[in-house]
């Protein structure tokens, strides 16, 4: 398919050329030409992309499995679709369509995950921003089954981080065992997932405990809707504070989205018997540790939560565009990615940056 959109032969991107140096901010690097998509592919030229702790992850190489170097990061990405390849059929969008790119950015739709509804589980997946390029730049390639349709009434920047923290937190909740009145423990409430876990969650009629520390995620996430707030740095005693905030029993479910094992450590220790611990946060080459005795006479139940499929990239956006959740942002240049990886790395963004691909 052609296009009726001027495509420049080159662009702005961030590029992690290798694990261990800094980020390289360019205005030369390639755009793919609509001419090369190949069928089944799209170009889509980025308002916006949020920035995950995921992508600090990429960069800095701390995962067991590394991301593909040299990288492109960001997967929290809205634009427009500016070409299509040449002889792709039934496209469920069309060029000016605006949509989002998500962490998957590609499944193959026929493994066993896959038919099970675990597309992001795909054996044959591929990643923005981790296996293929991602929304570091002003131009992105995806696949025409996999960009999100964004509906008309969220803005694109307050779209963005739906699209990986929204979609996250929305799946973890959905799958926590709970019901409205239920207690949920968010450690992790302030930073990009977890706040807006706080609002899914107060959407879905239950009561919030937020586990992070320092006045801004505080005054932040009570604004949101928690009930209850604990200081994981001020606090003697995690669990017991937890206890008495939830009535003495401790939290139905817990949804874990900080970026370290430390708050992972006592999660079945302050969930109450029966009680869901949704393993979310994705800490550099930490192990889960519970103890074995009391996960089995408690009947906790310990579930591992990946992203979401198309489906809940759906839903999430839609109870977003329906005002019940928004994500809190700061936006900025391309140019401001190394300043955003250092405020992740040392705990101080609030809420989540947006960067502006058209500064
Ligand atoms: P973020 O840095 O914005 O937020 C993390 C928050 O955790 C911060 O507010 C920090 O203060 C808080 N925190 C740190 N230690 C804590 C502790 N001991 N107890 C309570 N809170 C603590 O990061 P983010 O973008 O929200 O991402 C969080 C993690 O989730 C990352 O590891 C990321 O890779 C992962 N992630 C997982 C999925 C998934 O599919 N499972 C998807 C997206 C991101
Ligand atoms: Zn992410």
């Amino acid at each position: 398919m052609s296009t009726q959109f001027t495509i420049p032969k080159t662009q702005k991107a961030a590029i992690v050329e290798a694990n261990d140096q800094p980020l390289k901010v360019i205005d030369t690097h390639p755009v793919k030409q609509p001419e090369e998509l190949a069928p089944g592919e799209c170009l889509v030229e980025l308002e916006c992309s949020g920035v995950c702790h995921t992508d600090l992850h990429a960069a800095k190489g701390d995962w067991p499995l590394p991301a593909k170097l040299p990288l492109i990061g960001g997967h929290e990405g809205v634009g427009r679709i500016v070409a299509i390849g040449q002889h792709t059929q039934d496209s469920p969008v069309k060029l000016g369509d605006r949509v989002g790119i998500k962490w998957l950015a590609y499944s193959c739709l026929d493994c066993e995950p896959c038919r099970n509804g675990l597309e992001q589980s795909c054996y044959n997946n591929k990643l923005s921003g981790f296996t293929v390029d991602g929304t570091f730049s002003q131009y992105v390639v995806s696949w025409v089954s996999h960009v999100t349709p964004i509906p008309e009434n969220i803005d694109s920047a307050e779209a963005a981080s739906i699209l990986c923290a929204g979609v996250t937190v929305y799946r973890a909740i959905k799958y926590s065992h709970t019901k409205i009145g239920d207690w949920i423990v968010l450690p992790g409430a302030g930073g990009g997932l977890g706040h807006l876990a706080v609002q899914y969650a107060v959407a879905m009629g239950l009561r919030v405990v937020a586990v992070d520390t320092g006045a801004e995620k505080k005054e932040l996430v009570m604004k949101l809707g928690a009930e209850k707030w604990v200081d994981f740095k001020e606090t003697k005693d995690l669990v017991g504070d937890i206890r008495a905030a939830t009535g003495g029993l401790g939290g139905h479910a817990a949804v874990v989205t900080a970026a370290t094992g430390a708050a992972y450590a006592q999660a079945v220790d302050y969930l109450r018997h029966g009680g869901t611990l949704m393993v979310v946060g994705l800490p550099a080459r930490a192990s889960l540790s519970a103890d074995i005795f009391f996960t089995v006479v408690k009947s906790i139940s310990i579930l591992g939560s990946y992203v979401g499929n198309r489906q809940d990239a759906r839903e999430a956006l839609d109870i977003a565009s329906r005002g019940k959740v928004k994500c809190h942002y700061v936006l900025k240049p391309l140019s401001a990615l190394t300043e955003t990886y250092e405020g992740l790395e040392k705990g101080a963004v609030v809420g989540r940056v947006v960067l502006n691909m058209k500064e």
